[in-house]
């Protein structure tokens, strides 16, 4: 089957998220004709059966989603949407910085850059739930935490800090950064959990 994949361009490690969905689509066996887009508005969702929003900094991805009129066409987006980092901040239902629109479409709380300043940035291998194979190797750059996650989310991962990686229907946030080190389990079992 032929994919289209989007990923929200507005800010942040956009290229990245496009390099390892590409990847992924082909370790997958999604037809050859599968492509990965960058998406900036509205139009640009049209035929994508899956969106990535990608890690950056959040107010400003929150501030521009507004500007070029995503917040609806996101929300009623009917594929999966993979968010890491940032983009875990922007789905979340509630956030602790009042600048953040988030989308709402994960019943969770989040917490921005949990892990505080010293700590801005670290790797760990940590135990993902359902991962077969070793522990994933996980980048955190100034990550954030989930608190709370309501009924219908499932947990995937935590640290002592809190949860770093859940999933919810056809969605997927992540706290680190899989898109860094070509380890592309997590993005295809995204796929498969979107039916693709
Ligand atoms: N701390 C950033 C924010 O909340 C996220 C960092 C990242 O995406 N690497 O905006």
């Amino acid at each position: 089957m032929d994919v289209k994949v989007g990923v929200l361009a507005l800010q942040g490690d956009v290229s990245e998220h496009i390099d390892a969905f590409f990847l992924a689509l082909s370790r997958c066996g999604c037809g050859s004709a599968s492509t990965v887009i960058e998406v900036r508005s509205p139009e640009d969702l049209f035929g994508c059966a899956a969106l990535a929003i990608p890690g950056g900094e959040s107010t400003t991805i929150s501030r521009l989603i507004g500007k070029n009129g995503l917040y609806e066409p996101i929300r009623q987006f009917p594929g999966g949407i993979f968010a890491t980092c940032a983009g875990m901040v922007l789905l979340a239902r509630r956030v602790d910085d009042p600048r953040i629109h988030p989308l709402g479409l994960i019943g969770m709380t989040v917490d921005r850059n949990a892990f505080g300043r010293q700590r801005e940035s670290f790797e760990a291998d940590i135990p993902v739930d359902g991962l077969s194979g070793q522990p994933f190797h996980a980048v955190f750059i100034r990550a954030p935490v989930a608190t709370v996650v309501d009924d219908g989310v499932r947990v995937l991962a935590r640290v002592e800090q809190g949860i770093v990686a859940v999933e919810s229907g056809k969605h997927m946030a992540l706290a680190f950064h899989p898109e860094l080190g070509g380890d592309t389990r997590l993005h295809e079992r995204f796929l498969q959990a979107c039916g693709l």
